[in-house]
């Protein structure tokens, strides 16, 4: 099929684009990569009468690694997040989660902050943002704000940006030291659309376990993210069992069934991707600086 009619909008400024954005209210979508939103301009299952597309935005395209976070801008490609070596080594998840976004070819072209805005159960980067604590920067012609991730998720394909709003960046919040972390899923093929996914981070100090939290793709309706410190806390890392983690990650999902894999499949696989990650990333706690290893 073809998408029905639209206005093709073209701004150079951030200013340009909210301000078309507050013109045409409900009516209006953003365009960044297209690579969810034409698919589904094309099946009609959406048909905006205006498309703002941040092509030719200036200044969207950088991504920025300070002390406390790495920021993403609006145009950043998958694929340049995944090359980014000050980011990989600011934060190995980045790295860990994009390889299986999709394709390269898909990854190329589809933006973080989109895959963001796009807020879809099976996507990989909203669940990162949730581990990594982020924040996402807003613009509108009335003004800026910030939304913690968990303000910004509000169900499956639903977040609480305004039709007005602007996603101009992300900020994905750097973990303490003596993290490691790990993203670990089971797709049918890779890059297809995980069946089931898990991102862990596991913080190790001395030698212990401080801190061990989840989280999950295609598992739950919106980012969550799990703690399940508790019954590893202040154990000695190298010979934890984080099979023990499998009741709290059972109670914690009810993850729904659909063609490709049952919902009691897709608990199954969350409880034993959860043992996988967590392992993995203890293993990577262990390396100085952070959570770095095969990514
Ligand atoms: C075959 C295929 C397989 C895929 N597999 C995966 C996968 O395994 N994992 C995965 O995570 N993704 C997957 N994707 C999706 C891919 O990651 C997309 O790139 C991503 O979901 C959307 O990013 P985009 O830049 O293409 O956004 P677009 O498609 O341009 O936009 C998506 C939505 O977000 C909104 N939006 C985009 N940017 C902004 C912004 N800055 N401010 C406000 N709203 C905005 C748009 O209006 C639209 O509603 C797949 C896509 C395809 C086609």
């Amino acid at each position: 099929m073809k998408p029905a009619p639209f206005v093709h909008h073209a701004p150079r400024t951030v200013d340009e684009a909210t301000s078309v954005l507050a013109d045409v209210g409900h009516d209006g979508k953003v365009l960044a990569g297209g690579q969810s939103l034409v698919p589904m301009l094309n099946m009609r299952l959406a048909t905006p009468a205006h498309l703002v597309d941040l092509d030719r935005v200036a200044g969207l395209d950088g991504v920025e690694v300070t002390a406390d976070h790495v920021r993403v801008g609006a145009l950043v490609r998958h694929a340049d997040l995944e090359r980014h070596e000050q980011a990989y080594a600011a934060l190995p998840l980045l790295r860990q989660a994009l390889r299986h976004v999709a394709h390269p070819v898909i990854r190329n072209r589809g933006t973080t902050v989109g895959s963001i805005a796009h807020a879809d159960a099976a996507g990989e980067m909203p669940s990162v943002l949730a581990l990594c604590d982020g924040v996402v920067e807003v613009a509108s012609a009335t003004g800026a704000r910030e939304i913690p991730w968990h303000d910004f998720f509000l169900g499956p394909l639903e977040t609480s940006l305004a039709p007005e709003e602007l996603a101009v960046a992300v900020r994905f919040g750097r973990l303490p030291a003596g993290t490691g972390t790990a993203f670990v899923e089971r797709a049918r093929r890779h890059g297809d659309y995980a069946l089931a996914g898990v991102g862990a981070a596991v913080t190790v100090a001395d030698g212990t376990v401080t801190r061990a939290r989840l989280t999950f793709v295609s598992v739950t309706d919106v980012p969550t993210v799990l703690d399940v410190t508790g019954p590893f806390a202040g154990r000695e890392q190298s010979s934890v069992d984080w099979s023990g983690a499998a009741e709290l990650v059972a109670a914690a999902v009810t993850p729904e069934g659909d063609i490709h894999a049952t919902a009691e499949y897709r608990r199954m696989l969350a409880v034993e991707l959860s043992r996988i990650a967590l392992a993995e990333a203890a293993a990577r706690s262990a390396a100085p600086g952070s959570g770095r290893g095969a990514a």
